[in-house]
């Protein structure tokens, strides 16, 4: 354990983030630099508790060995948490800046006292791990002649080709994008997620054997048919790419994109050119709202707000959340409470407001006159429990008009494209999602297999990493009768040197 009487001397400290108008000025990561006395104190308030929560059930869902890394940065032992680290995440350098750490929610010391801040202890370790080139490829020295073939390259398609690659399978991950990382590379912002990070994480797994081929949609330029001709097995990693949509009057007006198309573009031209080409939805000197909560909201807020958008507005159907946690949210449930994050603060500092406005239905979009959206109509709504089931009930007389040059949908994802699985004949679940247990991963079909979001519905990274680490062991199974692959827990994915 790290200091006995550490969660009594020190308080919760995060990291800070970087001012918010310095970091509106640029694409950078808004993060700061940790100092180690901070990281230290930290670990020095986790309490080793006999059944941590922080690990397990509602906690961390890859069971990262969590009071231990924290003990180790206590005593400045490094380079044994980062062993300790890689043991369970493939990929802590993504969780340890995006994840909204279920570990914090569930950390007993929540229960009284602010939670161990975990999150940044975690990214801490990862990123000295890169600086002081601990993190090596691991490559096999046997291959087992045995080939794996996975079709999409986010979160969980990157950890099962991981996993995969050190049980010595030939993995081959295919995309139809241009570049390798799902939504780690065109949904989650630069400002959170330095897309150079995953660069040096796909060549690390290159070096590893894995082989990654870009630009190519398996359904339209390869036919699945073909995969399961070719490999051994096949993984489904595809994504909940389906986002749901707002069909009400004037939702053909121009101005009105769906969130993925706004953040995707933006991306790829940041990359590709530093936003030179033109190539993306501006919202420079535009009235943006921004219909949704949720990551992909507050993303569309951060990165509208770098174009220098003229104001902002952010729709949300749902009441605002309490401050505390209510009766019925207790610990070590996932806290639903106000929660401002990064796109929010920005948007309070620039504009003087808070953006967000609860309990609205868009009722109609307005017409300029010539096609494009001037504004939108709104309801308020109530939620009342109705025989047990929530129902909103718009409030008469509540209608409330906003201004609107940009309109961004980010009111989630309905499930997976389903032109891959069809020629397949492959199950779908009552939402939509493919078909295949938690922990078994195979679909109605024999030897293809399907994991993260397209499995599960619009999840998380870190559930997306647990998912491939699951459906590579699974593989091995089929594949091999038994497998060495953990579930979930030590990895072979990543060696230290
Ligand atoms: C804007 C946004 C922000 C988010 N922010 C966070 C966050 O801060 N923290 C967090 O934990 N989670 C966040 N999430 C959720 C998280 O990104 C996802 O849960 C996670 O990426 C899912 O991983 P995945 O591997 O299942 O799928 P994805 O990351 O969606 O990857 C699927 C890949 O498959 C490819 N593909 C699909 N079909 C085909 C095909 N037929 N052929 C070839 N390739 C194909 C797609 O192009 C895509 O690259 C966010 C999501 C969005 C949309
Ligand atoms: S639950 Fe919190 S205090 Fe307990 S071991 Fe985990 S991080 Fe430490």
């Amino acid at each position: 354990m790290g200091k006995p009487t550490g969660f009594m001397e020190y308080p919760r400290k995060t990291v800070p983030y970087r001012e918010e108008i310095e970091r509106l000025g640029d694409y950078g990561e808004i993060y700061t630099e940790p100092s180690e006395d901070r990281l230290k104190r930290q670990g020095a308030r986790c309490m080793d508790c006999g059944v941590p929560f922080c690990q397990s059930d509602t906690g961390c869902p890859i069971d990262n060995l969590i009071p231990e890394w924290n003990d180790l940065v206590y005593r400045g032992r490094w380079r044994e948490a980062f062993e300790r680290l890689h043991k369970t995440n493939n990929f802590p350098e993504f969780t340890g800046r995006v994840c909204p750490a279920p570990c914090e929610g569930a950390c007993v010391l929540g229960i009284n006292n602010p939670a161990v801040t975990i999150k940044n202890i975690e990214n801490a370790i990862i990123d000295r791990g890169f600086e002081e080139g601990w993190v090596q490829p691991t490559i096999p020295e046997n291959r087992s002649g045995k080939t794996v073939a996975i079709v999409g390259s986010g979160p969980a398609g990157l950890a099962a080709a991981e996993q995969l690659n050190a049980a010595d399978y030939t993995v081959t991950v295919y995309e139809r994008e241009d570049r390798i990382g799902g939504l780690l590379m065109y949904g989650i912002p630069n400002m959170k997620l330095e897309k150079k990070l995953i660069d040096r994480r796909v060549e690390l797994m290159r070096v590893a054997g894995v082989e990654f081929v870009t630009g190519t949609d398996i359904g339209k330029d390869v036919a699945p048919q073909k995969l399961q001709e070719d490999f051994d097995a096949v993984l489904f990693a595809t994504g909940a790419t389906i986002p749901r949509d707002l069909p009400v009057p004037g939702r053909e007006l121009n101005g009105i994109h769906f969130a993925m198309e706004f953040l995707t573009e933006h991306t790829r031209s940041l990359l590709d050119s530093s936003l030179e080409n033109g190539n993306f939805i501006s919202a420079k000197g535009k009235n943006v709202v921004v219909i949704g909560g949720g990551d992909t909201g507050t993303d569309c807020i951060g990165t509208a707000l770098r174009h220098d958008c003229s104001s902002m507005v952010n729709l949300e159907l749902m009441p605002q959340p309490p401050k505390d946690r209510a009766a019925d949210n207790p610990w070590p449930q996932w806290p639903l409470i106000m929660r401002t994050d990064y796109g929010h603060e920005e948007s309070i500092k620039k504009f003087g407001a808070d953006p967000r406005c609860y309990a609205l239905v868009t009722k109609e979009f307005i017409d300029d006159g010539n096609g494009n959206v001037a504004g939108l109509k709104t309801m308020r709504v109530k939620w009342m429990n109705v025989d047990g089931r929530m129902q909103m009930i718009e409030v008469p007389g509540s209608e409330q008009m906003f201004d609107a040059d940009l309109v961004l949908l980010a009111m989630g994802f309905l499930g997976p494209e389903t032109y891959i699985s069809e020629p397949l004949e492959i199950d779908l679940d009552g939402r939509g999602n493919y078909k295949a247990e938690h922990g078994q991963y195979e679909t109605s079909v024999p030897g293809v297999f399907a994991a993260g979001d397209c499995r599960r519905g619009q999840s998380l990274v870190v559930w997306g990493i647990n998912e491939g680490r699951g459906a590579a062991r699974a593989i091995d199974e089929y594949l091999n009768g038994v497998s060495i692959l953990p579930a979930p827990g030590l990895t072979l994915g990543t060696a230290t040197g």
